[in-house]
């Protein structure tokens, strides 16, 4: 059995099967229930939200013999010219193609003989803001008193392209996208009348990736049942299929972030990888998500969220996360994502590349710039508001611990300084010291973790391991090699490099310069 696409087969042909534009509907409805139709309109509104449908319904409702409640009657001789296309009583243009002058010349020629049959000469123009100023022009006059015979509906999804002129002239309706129940329902009564099973959430699913989109909704549906047609639909399938970005994930992982959850946020990233989801697509998402938190934030009185261009379930979520996310934050996250996205470009481990920019955002201790030192001075004070408020209490031990280390740094000796600046990529190894070491493999890691850092001549990385390690890296060619890999792959360049020991009865700063130090770079203890 062939497949028809739901789209083409359930066109709505009278008002009630119209979902989600009530408000346009019963107006409509009762413009031709009393015989008060205008002779403009201007149809506004996203693409799929059913502007050219209620046209095309309400062109054959003018002109048929005995509608029903103000939709068409679909029996009479009129009706049935229309719906086949025969008659001339409803013309479509579309404007993107036919904007000229000329065309527009020819529209008023026609204007001028009364229908043959029928009522109304009905002109359908979509995309009405692609007409040429000219073409504008030769329009005004009809638009203004056209023949009592004809009415225009010109549909726009740019209204404001649309000159005052044009739109002085039309009664404007502005055409909503429509809510993901609506769509839902309307895709479960489908899909029930063709006997196709679905699970609901799949469903859901569908709807929410339309965006408020009716006809965006029921093609994506029809992608999917054609892909598994003759079997049940479930989530799982639909995700596979349209293997688009599930909008929530932006909002569950930047409640991860929020939250300095790098677990969290690591789970999901592999979630987005399980799913076969293309990383450097999903950070461009990512980074468009907090442009529209960044709107949102900054919108008085709902001005904004025009150029949001979100469903309005999708913009309550939005607003709710926007109300617990600082501007700041906000900044930065955005610029540290449009950082990392043009580094994704070229990144041949691009996983690898998100979770280490995801590691440093959570952890400023790393980083020495001067947006996360800020970022450092908002969490410190944050932290002493809560000690403040009481929340917090400072263990004894952690006093006792801070007194100490003060106590060994006043009975330190000399420390070894460098005589020459750090270079670009040694100073990234440092900081990034941590997410090098959890690449390697288990026995390596437990004698990196506890490495020391520095800088010998011509610019080699010094790799100091405290005497008591065992020496296996020292003598092992083979770690030696991968150490010196994952680096010039992680920095993006040849670091060289060599492993020494040093002596445990001094301090590792009193014997050779320690980066770390030198750098002000502080690692967190592993979770
Ligand atoms: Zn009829």
């Amino acid at each position: 059995m062939a497949y028809t696409a739901l789209y083409r087969k359930f066109r709505p042909q009278r008002f009630d099967d119209v979902c989600g534009q009530e408000h346009i509907v019963t107006t409509l409805r009762n413009q031709i229930n009393t015989g008060r139709m205008g002779h403009a309109y201007l149809f506004c509104g996203t693409r799929g939200t059913g502007k050219t449908t209620i046209a095309k319904i309400f062109a054959r409702a003018v002109n048929c013999e005995s509608p029903v409640n103000g939709s068409p009657c679909g029996e009479c001789p009129t009706c049935r010219s229309i719906a086949e296309g025969k008659s001339l009583n409803v013309v479509e243009i579309d404007a993107a193609s036919n904007n000229s002058v000329e065309n527009v010349r020819q529209i008023i020629d026609e204007v001028a003989y009364p229908p043959v049959e029928g009522k109304y000469k009905v002109y359908i123009m979509d995309e009405a803001h692609m007409l040429t100023e000219g073409a504008r022009n030769a329009l005004l006059k009809t638009l203004e008193e056209p023949p009592s015979y004809v009415i225009f509906i010109l549909a726009t999804t740019e209204a404001h392209r649309i000159p005052i002129t044009i739109m002085s002239r039309c009664q404007r309706y502005d055409f909503k996208r429509i809510a993901i129940d609506v769509i839902a329902a309307r895709m479960k009564q489908l899909t029930d009348e063709e006997g196709i099973e679905v699970e609901d959430k799949a469903i859901k699913y569908v709807a929410k990736a339309a965006d408020g989109s009716m006809r965006d909704g029921l093609s994506l549906l029809d992608q999917c049942i054609a892909f598994e047609f003759g079997h049940k639909l479930t989530y799982d399938k639909v995700l596979d299929i349209l293997g688009a970005v599930d909008t929530s994930v932006f909002e569950r992982f930047l409640d991860h972030l929020l939250a300095d959850d790098v677990k969290g946020s690591m789970a999901l990233i592999e979630e987005v990888v399980m799913q076969g989801r293309e990383l450097t697509q999903f950070v461009t998402d990512f980074i468009w998500h907090l442009r529209n938190l960044m709107l949102l934030k900054n919108s008085d009185d709902g001005d904004m969220e025009n150029l949001l261009n979100v469903s309005a379930e999708r913009l309550e979520t939005m607003k709710a996360q926007a109300a617990r996310t600082d501007i700041n934050m906000i900044f930065r996250y955005i610029d540290v994502f449009s950082e990392l996205s043009s580094r994704l470009r070229y990144s041949t481990q691009k996983r690898i590349t998100l979770e280490m920019y995801v590691i440093r955002l959570l952890r400023p201790q790393m980083d020495t710039d001067n947006e996360a030192l800020l970022e450092r001075v908002r969490r410190l004070e944050k932290l002493t508001e809560k000690i403040e408020r009481g929340e917090i209490e400072l263990k004894a031990s952690q006093a006792v611990a801070a007194a100490n280390t003060v106590n060994k740094e006043e009975k330190s000796g000399e420390k070894v300084q460098l005589t020459r600046a750090v270079p670009e990529d040694i100073k990234r190894v440092v900081r990034e010291w941590p997410v090098i070491v959890g690449k390697t493999g288990f026995l390596t890691h437990e004698i990196l973790r506890k490495a020391e850092l520095s800088m010998g001549d011509s610019d080699r990385l010094l790799i100091c391991l405290p005497e008591s390690a065992p020496d296996t890296l020292t003598r092992d060619a083979d770690i030696k090699k991968e150490i010196s890999e994952l680096i010039n792959d992680h920095v993006e360049k040849e670091v060289p490099l060599e492993f020494i020991r040093y002596s445990a009865d001094r301090s590792f700063g009193e014997q050779y310069a320690d980066l770390k130090e030198i750098l002000h770079v502080e690692y967190l203890e592993e979770e």
